[in-house]
């Protein structure tokens, strides 16, 4: 169950005219204006006064508004199936503001286990500071997370399909145990997009995505957004989105509404690419295991774990690859390739046991597949021992 039930007519409509039905005050341009102001003026104080009654929709001060912001809020939340949305500097700083805004000392999270890294240091780290303690839950099913509630769980936090290993959660069951209950459930649904998963149609109550990825799609923009119910996206900008100032450039917001308009023709190539992959991959005696999600959700990511003796094997395979870019991050136009193994000294990332020291996370982009798929066997070769 996705909850996508959008038609393909009602998805080009958001992604081409959604908001930019009326184009007479910026003189006709086919591409919307880029309001690049910090603040707006009124003619009268009392136009004033009326415009600060709500700054979440007023074109006041641009950490709260802005014209082109708003603009990618609207497909944002048509997109997502909900009543507004906000947009932010980051996908961490939409994750960390929606999971603020909601609870408070003395509260419990419970997350999905090994969620986005910086998702996990904010729940284990950073909060159990103010008051705010989490469990985090190894398995993805009702029942897993029905044991790991208390009293004093007011959130639940999901990453579905997750980082690294695509594994999927029961989002119908953990939305309703948690309605049930009066408990707040919070999705990234950076993995799959609106396109493929719609978390508000499953009863998940805010959806959190890193447009860093395929929303923005060129590696150019690092941005987040939120989506929600009226009040609960009130809840935030009145909170930590105002104090914290996170907020989204005009610039940058521009630079998503454009790479916004092809994420459906990027999505179908990236998949079809990344299913001939997997294929290809699931096969090979070199690959011990290829991590992928259900085909519903299935985007343009993998992993893979490499059967090799040893971190060495992991360098000859990554250095060798030449149309795969060694990076962090995903989601954009070229194919990139993020070896677990170099996370090995990093003060922010090595952990005991996760990730996987043989675990290469790649990217499929916008290449020819045939193309990706010898750059692959080349390395694969050259993974060999000497
Ligand atoms: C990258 C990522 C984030 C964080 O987004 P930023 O835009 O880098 O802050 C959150 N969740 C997932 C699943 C991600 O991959």
């Amino acid at each position: 169950m996705s909850g996508v039930d959008l038609s393909a007519a009602e998805l080009s409509r958001i992604i081409n005219t959604e908001g930019e039905d009326d184009r007479r005050g910026s003189r006709g341009a086919v591409s919307p204006p880029i309001y690049q102001s910090a603040m707006f003026c009124f003619p009268t104080v009392a136009e004033m006064r009326a415009g600060l009654r709500d700054e979440l929709r007023t074109a006041f001060y641009t950490r709260g508004n802005n014209p082109t912001v708003e603009l990618l809020r609207r497909k944002l939340a048509a997109l997502e199936s909900s009543e507004d949305a906000l947009a932010f500097a980051s996908g961490s700083a939409a994750i960390s503001s929606a999971i603020i805004a909601h609870v408070a000392a003395g509260d419990e999270v419970v997350c999905i286990d090994r969620p986005y890294g910086w998702t996990g240091k904010l729940l284990g780290k950073l909060l159990p500071r103010f008051g705010v303690t989490a469990r985090f839950v190894a398995e993805g099913s009702v029942e897993a997370f029905a044991a790991a509630l208390s009293e004093r769980t007011r959130m639940i936090v999901v990453e579905s399909p997750n980082s690294l290993t695509f594994e999927t959660q029961d989002l119908v069951g953990i939305a309703a145990l948690a309605r049930e209950r009066g408990i707040v459930t919070l999705c990234d649904n950076s993995y799959a997009t609106p396109l493929k998963q719609r978390p508000i149609q499953l009863g998940i109550d805010l959806v959190a995505h890193s447009a860093t990825k395929y929303l923005n799609g060129h590696s150019d923009v690092v941005a987040g957004i939120l989506c929600g119910s009226h009040d609960a996206i009130r809840r935030v900008f009145d909170g930590p989105f105002m104090t914290l100032g996170a907020a989204l450039s005009p610039h940058d917001a521009w630079l998503l509404l454009r790479g916004l308009r092809t994420l459906p023709v990027r999505l179908r190539h990236m998949s079809e690419s990344a299913g001939r992959i997997v294929e290809r991959l699931r096969e090979d005696p070199r690959i011990a295991a290829v991590h992928y999600p259900a085909e519903d959700l299935a985007t343009g990511m993998l992993s893979v774990r490499l059967a090799t003796d040893g971190v060495a094997g992991v360098e000859r395979f990554c250095d060798a690859l030449e149309h795969f870019l060694l990076t962090c991050s995903w989601g954009g136009y070229e194919a990139l390739a993020y070896p677990m193994c170099a996370l090995s000294e990093s003060p922010n990332y090595a952990a005991d046991d996760w990730p996987p020291w043989n675990l290469v996370r790649l990217s499929v982009g916008l290449e020819d597949c045939d193309l990706l798929l010898a750059d692959l066997e080349q390395a694969l070769e050259a993974m060999a021992p000497r």
